[in-house]
């Protein structure tokens, strides 16, 4: 298992979910794991089960991106993965026309400005070699709209596109930084907990939410993690600008529904 050896790796939100599979499947493949998160008694407790290094970073705070790059000035990949829905205290308005201003902000906060402050750490942390694999977590919610989640579908669009403008922005550089977007539909993390609670409509609610996913079931966090690993490698060494769905084939098309 060695097909991130050597590399420095640093993932966002890594102390559960997604992010903590990334960094598990890295450490796997051989890669050196810096293990970020705003909750860092997580990242520390991921990192020592791994034998990762734990680093407090919240994106959204500039300062905290700094002091990585005074931590470490020189890295290989890095996985913009933290994210947040705005639901994380319960069920909010987040349409478009009940949503409040501040409750944009916040998505956007995370998940954009977090996005948008990691791909420059990366690109200023890969430029002494001159290559580098950034990987930003997107969803599927950024190719659709998503009415009663207006503004985490926006800031994960968002993220699509800033992607492809580092991937065009490094290679018109003459760097081989390569800067690819993930989206997954549907996959079963906490982030899903304030939405599926825990009373006897449980399981109703994950098969409602499920229903139209032509493979008719959550994804795992494993699953994303192994594209990611793919990304991160030397084998996609021709890959940037690129967007990965992994989705059940949510995205393919409801015609493409089984039956
Ligand atoms: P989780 O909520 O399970 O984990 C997210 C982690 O990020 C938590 O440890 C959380 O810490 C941390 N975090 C939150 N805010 C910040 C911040 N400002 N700075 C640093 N870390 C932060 O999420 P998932 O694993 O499900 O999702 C990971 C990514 O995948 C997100 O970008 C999400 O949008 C995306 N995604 C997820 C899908 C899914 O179905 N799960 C589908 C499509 C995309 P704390 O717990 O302390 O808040």
């Amino acid at each position: 298992m060695t097909r991130l050896n050597q590399k420095l790796c640093v993932v966002t939100g890594a102390a559960r979910g997604i992010g903590a599979a990334i960094a598990t499947h890295f450490r796997a493949e051989g890669a050196h794991v810096i293990v970020t998160d705003i909750d860092h008694a997580g990242a520390t407790a991921l990192a020592a089960r791994i034998g990762g290094e734990p680093f407090a970073l919240d994106v959204a705070n500039e300062a905290d991106w700094q002091r990585l790059a005074e931590a470490h000035p020189q890295i290989d990949v890095l996985v913009n993965n933290a994210g947040i829905t705005g639901f994380e205290d319960g069920p909010v308005p987040q349409d478009p026309e009940t949503a409040t201003l501040d409750d944009w902000r916040r998505v956007h906060a995370v998940n954009l400005d977090g996005t948008f402050l990691g791909c420059r750490y990366a690109i200023g942390a890969m430029r002494a070699k001159g290559a580098g694999a950034i990987i930003n977590i997107s969803s599927r919610s950024g190719m659709v709209g998503i009415p009663g989640a207006a503004a985490y579908a926006s800031s994960k669009a968002a993220v699509r596109n800033h992607t492809k403008s580092v991937a065009l922005h490094c290679a018109q550089a003459g760097l081989a930084i390569r800067c690819n977007s993930v989206h997954p539909g549907a996959i079963l993390t906490p982030m899903w907990e304030p939405m599926l609670g825990d009373g006897p409509d449980r399981q109703a609610r994950m098969d409602r939410l499920v229903a139209d996913t032509p493979l008719r079931r959550f994804g795992t966090p494993e699953e994303v993690a192994a594209v990611c690993v793919m990304l991160a490698s030397d084998e996609a060494t021709y890959m940037t600008g690129s967007e990965i769905t992994i989705d059940g084939g949510i995205l393919a098309g409801s015609a493409a529904t089984p039956g």
